[in-house]
């Protein structure tokens, strides 16, 4: 005998944020949920691995984007989950691996977030009129001459490194600035306040959203979801879902939240056939490939002061187009790190440099630490890849005890199906409907009971981020609810 003979049992696929929020609210409006997660695990995107150095660091995300009105911030504060900023100070290696001096640095820094606050709002105003296949690196190649003129002294250098910053882009959207819409920059605008580097990790975060569903639902791990039929292929009215290890399992609606990722790669995984505006929904909108390379020192000698300049390093550093690593970089990527030794015990600091990576140089570190058979390899390698940039800050000795690396890690993102071989959606140029891309995903296909949450599917404030993932989980969970009368 059914032991729940009245609530609506929904199925959730996936237990990352927006399916942990999703059966949140649906166990709150008196249904029955199970979830369906392939790992064995909960959180998905957000999860903390500890370095073996002891260190706790978050593998997926690990910034708040935006701290007015925004319920991650409120669960960071509940939790008191430390949080870290560093002052606006940029500081940049040229080409020749020389540091700039702290204002210059600045001033390409200022210069290239103005011409970023630009590009938002041109694209706000005119995205309509925009040609789909403008970038916004065709808009830094059409203001850098207006702000930096012909007229001043060393220009082709100045605007070399302006357009290098540029690149830098591509670590927040994961993938190169000449691959970023135009006409659909405005997607990519965050919740305003401040961004806030998630300090403690997003454990205890992650915990305080699992909660409802670690007490209320059915939770089937390693449970991998192949196949979603909808309604309308059954006599019952239900919907269902098949597992790789061939479990049939029948719903009276089924929420979705694989990444987007793995939705382009299994679109034939659903039937009916989704609809075919979703389909091309699904396959329009562009998925990034972020990832990320944790190094940790004895100490954080980057904060000590070093004669002659008694420059220190302090937050966000940045190796503009490198040609002095011929053999380890070819391609001449440029990295970007933020250190957290200068956090402090307080807020989890520990002397650690995060790089951050996207596109090609993902995809080639990626690639060379899977054919890396054991952990002292890997560190090995990352080591010695990233030897060129860490040994150009301030205090590096190269015999010094202190500045050898103690132990590292990279993400492999790429290499996970389960986050769909990638890391969040973005919007790629080329895009010619990316709200309504964004709308289609949001609608699901209600009528066979199939719905779809994620990061992909979020507040256009709020896509690729961990808010959106929740705010998308609570978007469907309330539509479902409404849609059987428990609003
Ligand atoms: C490297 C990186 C850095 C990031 N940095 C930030 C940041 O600083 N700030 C920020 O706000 N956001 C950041 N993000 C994005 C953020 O992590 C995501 O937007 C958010 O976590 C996505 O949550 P989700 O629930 O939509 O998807 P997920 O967390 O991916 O959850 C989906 C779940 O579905 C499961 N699943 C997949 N396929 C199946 C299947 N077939 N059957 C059963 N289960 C399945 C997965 O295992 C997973 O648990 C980052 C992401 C990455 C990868």
């Amino acid at each position: 005998m059914d032991a729940h003979p009245m609530k609506p049992h929904v199925g959730v696929v996936g237990a990352g944020f927006a399916g942990l929020r999703c059966a949140d609210v649906l166990l709150a409006s008196g249904f029955r949920v199970t979830i369906l997660e392939a790992r064995n695990r909960l959180g998905g995107r957000i999860y903390q691995e500890r370095l073996p150095n002891g260190h706790l660091f978050d593998v997926g995300a690990n910034w708040i984007h935006g701290t007015t009105d925004n319920p991650i911030m409120d669960l960071v504060r509940e939790t008191k989950t430390p949080t870290g900023a560093w002052d606006n100070q940029t500081h940049v290696f040229d080409e020749d691996g020389q540091l700039l001096p702290l204002e210059e640095g600045e001033k390409y820094s200022t210069m290239m977030w103005n011409i970023i606050e630009d590009a938002f709002e041109y694209s706000n105003k005119h995205g309509s009129e925009i040609d789909p296949d403008r970038t916004l690196l065709d808009f830094f190649h059409e203001k850098i001459p207006e702000r930096m003129p012909d007229t001043e002294a060393g220009y082709e250098r100045q605007r070399r490194i302006l357009v290098q910053m540029a690149e830098l882009w591509g670590n927040f959207v994961g993938s190169p600035l000449s691959r970023q819409s135009l006409k659909f920059f405005w997607l990519e605008e965050c919740i305003e306040g401040e961004n806030l580097f998630c300090a403690g990790t997003y454990q205890r975060v992650l915990e305080k959203v699992a909660q409802p569903a670690v007490d209320g639902a059915d939770i089937r791990y390693q449970t991998r979801v192949a196949e979603i039929h909808g309604k309308s292929t059954a006599q019952n009215n239900l919907a269902r879902v098949k597992t790789t290890d061939g479990q049939v399992l029948e719903f009276d609606e089924v929420v979705v939240t694989c990444p987007l990722g793995w939705l382009k790669q299994n679109l034939d995984s659903f039937s009916p056939p989704l609809p075919d505006r979703l389909r091309q929904a699904i396959q329009n909108i562009g998925y990034g490939s972020l990832e990320k390379v944790y190094i940790s020192f004895p100490t954080p000698f980057w904060l000590t002061p070093t004669p002659p300049q008694n420059r220190t390093i302090r937050g966000f550093c940045q190796w503009l187009s490198p040609r002095y690593a011929p053999a380890s970089n070819p391609s001449h990527h440029l990295t970007e790190s933020i250190e957290l030794g200068s956090l402090g015990p307080a807020a989890n600091g520990h002397p650690t440099l995060l790089f951050y990576t996207f596109g090609a140089q993902s995809a080639h570190l990626t690639a060379s630490l899977r054919a890396l058979p054991t952990p002292k390899e890997k560190t090995g390698f990352l080591a010695a890849y990233f030897r060129p940039y860490y040994s150009r800050l301030p205090g590096y000795r190269a015999q010094g005890p202190d500045c050898q690396p103690a132990a590292a890690f990279a993400t492999d993102w790429l290499g996970d199906d389960l986050a769909g071989n990638g890391s969040y959606a973005n919007f790629p140029r080329g895009l010619v409907e990316g709200d309504r891309d964004v709308a289609a995903m949001r609608a699901g296909v209600p009528a066979e009971g199939v719905w779809l949450a994620g990061e992909h599917t979020a507040p256009f404030v709020a896509l690729g981020t961990v808010t959106g993932a929740y705010w998308s989980g609570e978007g469907v969970g309330r539509r479902v609810a409404a849609g059987c009368g428990r609003g």
